[in-house]
């Protein structure tokens, strides 16, 4: 009966729709999905094909593949043969661009899409440095405030966020991740995701982008666009989880990534596409093709030519095609010789339809081109305090001998080091329309703290230095109690096709810290970098070191901030900091080996570097505070358990200090003996809380079957009984230790 008034209901809206001239898919009053099946029917083939098109309309983010300009790219609007346009921004440029897709036969908007990383004007911590506040609401909230700018300026659509786990600091785009640890990286997905897209139900969110799926952490020696060679149980267990969290949070896109996969580029991998994303997580949302990707696989020698790249990504479960083009030009002709099915096509083109009905397009589709939210809504002071906010947190203190840090505000200080007063070198490759000239220098920032500081540059912008720079920071240094020496690289050689060989501290500025070790002086290094860099050799030659990252809009107030002491230092680094570039990749959640190398202390024949540590120089998970933590009365519920049974974990962790501060409490485990392999440790929980001075608490964690299971090489979760041990402690290496055993 119910059913019979809503179809009857039905019938009365579209023949009222008819009646005024107004098509059903026009029809707001309709059901999504309803709208969506009408306007597929009206649709052609090549309108089909358009819709999986997407063109770059401005600034290039790839290499120019098929650009035949601007006006080719509006014909193809006009005609409806576009379904997205990316890097078009600004209400005027949206709305102008939205105009001519709308004299297309049926109407149908376009989506636009930009790369909003880390904040739109605001800019925010990069996502690897915000990840190591260890504050998932606090990146939550990033994230809704980029969205809420971005959406304010035209935008609908960002690719983000990044899920790739990865531990190769050579990498450039590490700094657009979330360290190197998979259930860490899953919960920070996770958070992205739900500040970016909210409920998609206003014009204030964006519709995230999961990226790159999968395994483009992975790329072999660190080399953008390089190629990907792992096990399927690496796959599983290393590499998927993030992406996997990001989709079961809501995401309503996701990227393919450039790499093979068993050989295969993922674009026309139907084991990942296919299999994985859409059959075994039942992934809903639509896909898009990472630039060019589809195109890419004739260069990988996977592809013919290009109608082959189109057969090849459609085959394999892929969509949108970013930039390449070819779907536009052979999708309706493969279609045409039956070697795609239209079903498939329709499938494909409904969720893209599904999604601009959703944000509310298609009533209105100059929704987000709102001139007044564009003036008022973006780069407010308000937002601006949440960068502060954020950026405070990302910063990880990995050194501070003899209490060096804070320095009172009433000393002395010397400033030195290019990228200090730089601004340019203290942004990075993904600002969206974030401006250097806005953004707080290391400079501005400690003046408004230190009354008496001198500032010199000590090094040239290519890092290289000369006895007269030297001989003048020398100086300066000499006249001051306390030297703050800015070290690092440029913000600009973190993001894509940024990748380096040498991500470390350059000759030139280990002289000048030679040169200012010499006068003897308390020296803090603020390391400025978009990847943990090699510190080896700085770190003997000064007392403090101040991870500071790429910070956004607010670094230089938020550096202040934390040497000054009016923020206590509470992050914790998400990569380990290698010892030596030999070393690289160097994570905490390696294999044991079957020679591992603190065998009864017997270096022989092991597992080990014969010149150098086999541990990083700091660890995941580590991070010091102004103040000091106990952990005590570490215990566990049980020493036996059934695969039902909860295992009660607790932990008193007493603030040792006279200040209030935080510490990020961690989680491992190790499970001994399995049928492939485990790590020698996990993550499997962490709780950030704050004390104020001498103050405890009881921190417990739970562990389930699903943190003490693992996945096999089909994806299928795996629990087996052995012993496993349970570690709690302040970063991955100082923990300590207790036992349980698994039993059928
Ligand atoms: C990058 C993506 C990015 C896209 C669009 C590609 O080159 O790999 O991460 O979203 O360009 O700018």
């Amino acid at each position: 009966m119910k059913n019979f008034f809503l179809i009857f209901q039905l019938l009365l809206t579209v023949t009222f729709a008819i009646a005024q001239k107004q098509l059903p898919y026009q029809n707001a009053k309709l059901p999504i999905e309803q709208r969506v099946k009408d306007i597929l029917t009206r649709m052609t083939v090549e309108e089909k094909a358009g819709q999986l098109n997407q063109l770059n309309g401005g600034v290039f983010t790839g290499p120019a593949v098929n650009d035949n300009g601007q006006q080719q790219k509006m014909q193809l609007a006009k005609e409806g043969k576009v379904g997205s346009m990316l890097n078009v921004i600004g209400t005027t440029e949206t709305r102008a661009i939205q105009q001519i897709a709308m004299q297309s036969r049926l109407g149908i908007p376009l989506l636009f899409a930009y790369d909003v990383i880390h904040g739109y004007k605001t800019i925010f911590p990069i996502p690897l440095a915000e990840a190591c506040s260890w504050d998932l609401k606090q990146m939550s909230i990033n994230a809704s405030i980029a969205a809420s700018e971005a959406s304010a300026a035209g935008i609908h659509w960002t690719f983000a966020p990044m899920c790739d786990v990865s531990n190769d600091p050579r990498w450039g785009r590490v700094m657009e991740g979330a360290g190197e640890d998979p259930y860490y990286g899953a919960l920070v997905a996770a958070a992205r995701v739900k500040g970016f897209q909210g409920n998609l139900n206003d014009n204030k969110h964006l519709m995230a982008c999961v990226k790159h799926f999968a395994a483009y952490g992975a790329v072999e020696a660190g080399r953008e666009y390089n190629q990907v060679d792992i096990s399927r149980v690496l796959l599983w267990n290393k590499y998927l989880p993030p992406y996997k969290a990001a989709v079961d949070a809501g995401a309503a896109t996701v990227m393919n990534a450039f790499n093979v996969f068993e050989g295969v580029p993922v674009s026309g991998s139907k084991y990942l596409v296919t299999d994985i994303l859409r059959k075994k997580w039942g992934f809903d949302g639509f896909l898009v093709s990472d630039w060019a990707s589809f195109k890419e696989m004739i260069a990988h020698g996977y592809a013919a030519d290009e109608k082959d790249a189109a057969l090849k990504a459609f085959e394999a479960g892929s969509e949108m095609d970013m930039e390449s083009q070819v779907t536009i030009k052979y999708l309706a002709e493969l279609v045409k010789e039956g070697k795609v099915a239209i079903k498939q096509v329709d499938a494909a083109v409904s969720k893209i339809l599904y999604y601009k009905f959703k944000l509310g397009l298609f009533d209105d589709p100059y929704k987000y081109c709102n001139v007044e939210r564009e003036n008022n809504e973006i780069f407010t002071l308000e937002n601006r305090s949440v960068a502060r906010k954020a950026a405070q947190a990302s910063i990880v203190l990995l050194k501070n001998r003899n209490k060096v840090l804070p320095v009172a505000s009433d000393k002395k200080v010397a400033l030195v080091g290019f990228f200090a007063n730089s601004a340019d070198d203290l942004l990075d490759f993904w600002i969206a329309q974030g401006k250097a000239s806005e953004a707080v220098t290391l400079y501005d920032g400690l003046k408004n703290k230190y009354a008496n500081i001198s500032f010199s540059n000590g090094y040239l912008p290519d890092c290289t230095t000369n006895d007269s720079l030297i001989a003048a920071a020398v100086a300066q240094a000499a006249t001051a109690e306390v030297v703050f020496v800015n070290i690092g690289i440029s913000g600009i050689y973190g993001g894509e096709e940024r990748s380096l060989a040498y991500p470390q501290i350059s000759d030139g500025q280990i002289q000048l810290l030679k040169a200012l070790k010499k006068i003897g002086k308390p020296i803090v290094a603020l390391v400025s970098s978009g990847r943990p860099l090699i510190l080896t050799e700085a770190e003997p030659m000064v007392d403090a070191i101040v991870q500071c990252w790429i910070l956004g809009t607010e670094q230089g107030n938020a550096i202040a901030d934390i040497v000054s002491g009016e923020y206590n230092p509470s992050g914790k680094t998400v990569m380990s900091f290698p010892y030596a570039i030999g070393q690289i990749p160097v994570y905490y959640n390696h294999f044991n080996t079957g020679r591992p190398d603190s065998t009864n202390g017997n270096l022989a024949w092991n597992s080990r570097y014969r010149d150098i540590p086999n541990e990083p120089l700091y660890p995941f998970g580590f991070g010091l505070s102004y103040s000091t933590f106990k952990y005590s009365d570490f215990n566990i519920s049980k020493t036996v358990i059934k695969k039902t049974d909860k295992l009660n974990v607790q932990v008193t962790v007493t603030n040792t200090s006279n200040r209030d501060g935080e510490e990020v409490v961690q989680l491992y485990i190790r499970d001994y003996a399995a049928s492939v392999i485990r790590p020698v440790k996990e993550l499997k929980g962490f709780q950030k809380i704050l004390l104020k001075p001498g103050e405890q608490q009881k921190v417990n964690f739970v562990l389930t079957a699903k943190e003490l299971s693992f996945f096999d090489a089909a994806g299928s979760r795996v629990l087996e009984p052995g012993k496993f041990s349970v570690f709690v402690g302040g970063s991955s290496k100082d923990v300590q230790q207790l036992d349980v055993h698994l039993i059928k």
